[in-house]
């Protein structure tokens, strides 16, 4: 089972927190084909409270239900003993060095077999952005 650890404010929306942003394009189809995949998913955001229970209910209205939020499993309940850090073997969050690369190309990542021309020109595209690192900063 592979876990994926999924931030929300400007991953799956755009950021605009505390309020909820706009989908980001793809995110939540990308999700679904990752569920069908087997894929488990965790919601894992900074976000708390009535925030947090909009976020969930913003995804689930989506299609999409998380397996777990902020938690390895559902059931976990933390106490000093237990780390904070998620457990899991793929983090997508628009904070990861480099920035957001968007849901396609989150997608052409994984299944890179699977990725249509388009979709390696814009990986490529990006790649040759990164380059320059700080130009993700600039608007
Ligand atoms: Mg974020």
């Amino acid at each position: 089972m592979i876990r994926i650890a999924v931030d929300f404010d400007g991953t799956i929306v755009e950021n605009a927190y505390p309020s909820i942003g706009k989908e980001q394009l793809f995110a939540f189809e990308t999700l679904k084909m990752l569920q069908r995949r087997g894929f488990i998913l965790i919601l894992w955001t900074y976000r708390a409270g009535r925030q947090l229970e909009e976020a969930v209910e913003y995804c689930r209205k989506n299609g999409v239900e998380f397996y777990a939020v902020n938690r390895n499993y559902p059931e976990e309940i933390y106490d000093e003993t237990i780390s904070r850090k998620i457990d899991a073997e793929i983090y997508i969050d628009d904070k990861n060095i480099g920035g957001f690369p968007g849901w396609t190309n989150i997608w052409a990542m994984l299944f890179p077999e699977e990725a249509n021309v388009d979709a390696k020109a814009e990986l490529r595209a990006l790649r040759m952005r990164k380059k320059s690192f700080w130009n993700l900063f600039r608007k």
